[in-house]
């Protein structure tokens, strides 16, 4: 039978209708049309039922499609509009594409111990280490830890503490602390090494190191003072001068270089590679994947084959070793030599404005109304110049020179959360500065800037509204 006029289910809304409407919009391209259009005549089909009412089909097919796509994490995505590449709280360096696929692929079981041909154990992380080598001077030995930090303490626990000569000779002008409180000197004491101070904070000499080598002596460490810059009345000691003296006291001299970088980058002249530490005759270098390297969390022990086996067959080697999914999207991080964190680095200034330009534009045209009319943004977005920043400990000489849009500052906060009604909105955190929230354009992509746009107009409406 038809429904009559005093039929209700002549009040359910039509799918088209639904379709059209800004959320259902928002949520079809997250996840689809398909699912969508899928939600609303499920929704509708309760209607019609008499389950629901026609005036909750709309709500109770988003309360579908948000039930459907809750996530089991607690973690958020979010735009970095700070400007600071690798920013430490926003975890360091992002996936590229390939490594993302590369770590979903190694989440269940795959072959990283296992020989298939032959069925039985492989060497762990085989092909990780092959692209490692591929990428570092022939011959060099390599070691993945779990992060930079275990991989300085792994050295130190195998080459000074296990071989009962304990003696870390290290500069005083290099004992750093990494960040949140952790020091250098701390990590290398808790391994039960003892620490060989010389020189002073601003001055050390290769006098100052040979004086100190003795039986004693584990190794000499050299730690890239990543996180601040000595300048003035300063000295210290290049891995080309160290070497020859630590060869012929058979002293391994470890070269901790913090960035990752396995070749030199132009852009950053003071910041220490892996081919060319080694290359000046380092024994070992260490290093973190997450920073300039572009990769995964992790840390890389690089060198000498003979010390890295050493350091390789330390009981501790196995409290640090990492996962298959870190495995994976380290190797090709590797094989794919531009990284998001390259990428960013090294936009040109023109492209930056471009951006900028673009994300003002966005947001003013997110204003116009269906009619062509201009509604002008309540609050005046403007385009303007930003320095950015390397972050993660790494080049803090270097200024990244950048555009950004800029907003009052109140709106940093809404931006940050989100809107909880609508999980379509992405969470973008910009950098406040002088009185307002800019919005840095350079760790965002292209792709990014109408999510951006639609965030910032949220923003702005519900502040209209007092939302
Ligand atoms: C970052 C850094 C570390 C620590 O590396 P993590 O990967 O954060 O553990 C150690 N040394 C230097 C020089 C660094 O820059």
């Amino acid at each position: 039978m038809p429904p009559t006029d005093a039929d209700p289910r002549r009040h359910i809304p039509r799918t088209d209708a639904l379709l059209a409407a800004p959320e259902f919009v928002h949520a079809a391209r997250k996840w689809g049309r398909g699912p969508v259009k899928a939600a609303i005549q499920g929704a509708q089909e309760a209607a019609r039922d008499g389950r629901i009412g026609p005036g909750e089909v709309a709500d109770t097919a988003m309360h579908e499609l948000l039930t459907r796509h809750r996530v089991a994490t607690t973690l958020r995505p979010v735009l970095n509009a700070t400007g600071v590449v690798l920013h430490t709280n926003l975890g360091r360096a992002p996936l590229s594409r390939a490594a993302r696929e590369a770590l979903t692929l190694a989440a269940g079981y795959c072959d990283v111990e296992f020989d298939l041909t032959e069925g039985r154990r492989a060497r762990r992380g085989r092909g990780t280490l092959s692209a490692l080598a591929q990428r570092l001077p022939e011959g060099t030995g390599a070691l993945v830890v779990n992060n930079g930090a275990a991989a300085i303490a792994l050295v130190v626990a195998a080459l000074a503490v296990a071989d009962a000569r304990p003696e870390v000779v290290v500069s005083r002008g290099e004992l750093v602390e990494i960040g949140d409180g952790f020091r250098i000197p701390d990590l290398l004491g808790s391994t039960g090494a003892r620490l060989y101070e010389v020189g002073t904070t601003n001055r050390t000499s290769l006098r100052d190191y040979t004086a100190a080598l003795g039986p004693a002596t584990g190794c000499v460490l050299k730690v890239h003072p990543s996180n601040f810059r000595v300048t003035g009345f300063t000295r210290s000691v290049p891995v080309g001068a160290l070497a020859p003296e630590c060869t012929n006291r058979e002293v391994p001299l470890v070269v901790d270089i913090g960035g990752g970088l396995l070749g030199p980058d132009p852009l950053l002249p003071d910041e220490p590679d892996a081919t060319t530490t080694l290359r000046q005759g380092a024994s070992l270098v260490t290093a973190s994947c997450d920073k300039l390297l572009g990769g995964p969390q992790g840390g890389l022990v690089l060198g000498d084959p003979e010390l890295v086996e050493r350091v390789r067959r330390h009981p501790l080697a196995r409290a640090m070793r990492v996962d298959k999914t870190t495995l994976a999207a380290l190797e090709a991080t590797l094989r794919h030599e531009v990284t998001p964190t390259a990428k960013a680095l090294h936009l040109r200034k023109k492209e930056l404005r471009a951006r900028a330009e673009r994300l003002a534009a966005l947001i003013a045209g997110e204003f116009t109304g269906a009619d062509g009319h201009e509604a002008q943004p309540a609050v005046p977005v403007e385009v303007v110049r930003s320095a950015g920043a390397v972050g993660g400990g790494c080049a803090p000489g270097v200024k990244l020179p950048g555009w950004a849009v800029a907003l009052p500052e109140h709106l940093a906060r809404p931006l940050r959360t989100g809107d909880p009604n609508d999980p379509g909105l992405p969470r973008v955190v910009g950098r406040i500065e002088g009185g307002r929230v800019l919005l840095d354009v350079r760790c965002l992509t292209r792709k990014d800037l109408p999510k951006v746009a639609a965030a910032v107009c949220a923003a702005l409406r519900a502040d209209v509204t007092g939302g």
